[in-house]
């Protein structure tokens, strides 16, 4: 059996995170840090969805990097010759995707972070005396303390495309790649959506449906909640009225003002088409998916249909959150979410980061800055 003093289950961005900036900042001996990760390699689901859609800038600004110090990016950038008219977009230094990867390259280089990871899915966790026990593929492994780092949960994908063959486009390792000339059809209307039209308008025929209009916004939720501005507030509400503000607080399916530039280029060069529709059906006839709408619209001929839905979030039911909940007696909220001390601690020694920490973190617990925001809050109880 192994066994660990941390053990983080996801190696995700936020379990990534952790797992250095516990070893480096902290002083933590590296072996006392493993990470349970499916792929058992850093940060692999984050690369592959910037992949699959072509993104080629973050939404968020550099500062909110893979090092603890919010200078580290830009620093690092300078000196390694990134000039910074291609690498970084204003406002907010927003950088490069190649940029950000560079550099997180080189954080996982020098922190040799990649040698904790342990290949596996946790299946359970059950309480010892010591610490807990999490079941996975490598076996089992006993930990005195843990993290939950899971991610964003399963791919979101709607009632009526789940009984055909349609897909998510985050939900199979390999990406679709439609053949050039080809009919796509996108549902969706947030950055996944848009990226992946905007990666394909022009080569191929591509029409986007959407429930709503585009949506332009700099940021994913209201940036009050970075800092103590609304955050001191959110915090002093009872639960209920937590989970409303996270819901009007947070902006989904929205883009950010230079993608919505680009958008608004390949619509009016006729690259794309945009229907502001809600799909309620969808059929495979001979010559190709037939999508049919709320108001009783047919749109046929499509030789792929891409759902670009978002994700059923990480406290989602069927989740591994819920299953912990279930299986440890450990409470949530009625929408999901673990109910945790301000320290994150969901039970002794069990702590969780990433949006399910959203009750305590607010709503950009999922973003990258919610993992400084989970490491500034974890480090003293855990090192
Ligand atoms: C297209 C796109 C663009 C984004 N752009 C930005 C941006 O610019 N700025 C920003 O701040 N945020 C952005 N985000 C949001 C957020 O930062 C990312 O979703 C980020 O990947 C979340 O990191 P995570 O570690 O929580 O989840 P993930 O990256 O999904 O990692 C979670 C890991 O946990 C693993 N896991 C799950 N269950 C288990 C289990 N039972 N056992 C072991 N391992 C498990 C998963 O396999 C995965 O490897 C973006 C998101 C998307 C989709």
């Amino acid at each position: 059996m192994l066994s660990t003093r941390i053990l983080i289950i996801g190696g995700g961005i936020h379990g990534t995170f952790l797992a250095r900036a516990l070893t480096e900042d902290c002083g933590l001996d590296a072996g006392d840090v493993l990470v349970l990760d499916p792929v058992g390699r850093p940060v692999r689901e984050w690369r592959r969805r910037c992949c699959i859609v072509g993104m080629s800038h973050l939404r968020s600004t550099s500062s909110h990097n893979m090092e603890t110090d919010y200078r580290a990016l830009r620093r690092w950038a300078r000196q390694h010759g990134y000039e910074y008219d291609i690498h970084f977009r204003e406002p907010y230094a927003r950088p490069s995707v190649y940029a950000f990867h560079a550099h997180m390259d080189h954080v996982l280089v020098r922190s040799r972070i990649a040698s904790r990871f342990v290949p596996g899915t946790a299946q359970s966790l059950s309480r010892t005396v010591t610490g807990w026990i999490v079941e996975s593929e490598a076996g089992q492994i006993h930990a005195e303390t843990v993290v939950l780092a899971t991610g964003p949960g399963p791919p979101r994908v709607p009632a009526w495309a789940a009984e055909t063959e349609i897909r998510h486009v985050y939900a199979d390792p390999e990406p679709p790649r439609p053949d050039a000339g080809t009919r796509i059809a996108v549902i969706g209307g947030g950055i996944s959506a848009w990226q992946f039209a905007c990666r394909y308008a022009g080569s191929h025929d591509v029409s986007v449906f959407s429930t709503h209009g585009i949506r332009a916004s700099m940021f994913d939720s209201d940036p009050g909640y970075l800092g103590p501005k609304k955050m001191s507030s959110f915090l002093e509400k009872p639960v209920p009225a937590r989970e409303h503000e996270l819901r009007t607080a947070r902006r989904p399916g929205s883009i950010p003002p230079d993608l919505e530039t680009m958008v608004r280029t390949h619509l009016a060069r006729e690259q794309l088409s945009f229907h502001v529709a809600a799909i309620t059906s969808a059929r495979e006839t001979s010559s190709g998916y037939e999508l049919r709408t709320k108001d009783g619209a047919r749109h046929g001929g499509f030789d792929e249909v891409v759902c670009a839905t978002g994700f059923q979030g990480q406290h989602a039911p069927g989740g591994f959150i819920a299953q912990v909940a279930r299986e440890c007696d450990l409470p949530c909220s009625t929408e999901g979410y673990p109910l945790l001390q301000r320290d994150l601690s969901w039970a002794p020694r069990l702590h969780v980061a990433g949006g399910a920490a959203s009750l305590v973190l607010g709503p950009t617990a999922g973003n990258i800055v919610g993992a400084h925001k989970a490491f500034r809050t974890l480090r003293t109880g855990l090192s």
